[in-house]
């Protein structure tokens, strides 16, 4: 089994509600349940600025899915949520991030992990230290020291 955490986000239709099904949906993926769920946090968006303000939220899961399958499992779930992919960091009903799995660092066609973009992000890294303050990024660092490298204004706790 598998520690892995997952970054969650939607700013469209109804935001929470996509969330909060899709949290229900990751604890019914096969092999894997839901160890903690972070708050809700509203966040402003990346990118295209001509959007409306994300939800975004951190799940813990544990799960015997190996990463591809388990990214399967992940585009499916974005799918069920009528996820359309256009614009690149457009709007969406649901964006389901893979932001470390275990201690592994993956590198492939289909998958980067640790998510390359997360130590960039107040959304990510806060609702992350909520979860777990003590965690390692595997090959960045203590999520707590890289967290006091990054602005969090434009973050706020729902
Ligand atoms: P960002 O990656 O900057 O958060 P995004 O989430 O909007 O952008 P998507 O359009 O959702 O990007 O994903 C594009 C592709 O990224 C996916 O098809 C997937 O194969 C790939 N990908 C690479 N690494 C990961 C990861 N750690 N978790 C989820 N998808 C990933
Ligand atoms: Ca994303
Ligand atoms: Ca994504
Ligand atoms: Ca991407």
């Amino acid at each position: 089994m598998t520690i892995v955490y997952i970054g969650l986000g939607s700013n469209m239709d109804f935001p929470e509600q996509h969330i909060i099904t899709a949290i229900q949906s990751l604890g019914e993926i096969q092999s894997t349940r839901t160890i903690s769920v972070s708050s809700l946090y509203k966040s402003k968006p990346v990118g295209p600025q001509d959007q409306d303000d994300y939800i975004n939220v951190v799940a813990k899961l544990e799960t015997g899915l190996g990463p591809l399958v388990l990214l399967d499992c992940l585009q499916t779930i974005e799918n069920e949520h009528g996820r359309i992919r256009n614009e690149r960091w457009g709007p969406r009903t649901l964006d389901l991030d893979i932001l470390m799995f275990g201690d592994e660092i993956i590198q492939n066609d289909r998958l980067t992990i640790p998510h390359p973009e997360m130590l960039n992000r107040s959304f990510v890294l806060v609702p992350l230290a909520e979860i777990d303050s003590e965690i390692v990024i595997p090959g960045k660092g203590l999520v707590r020291d890289l967290l006091s490298h990054l602005d969090q204004s434009g973050l706020e706790i729902m």
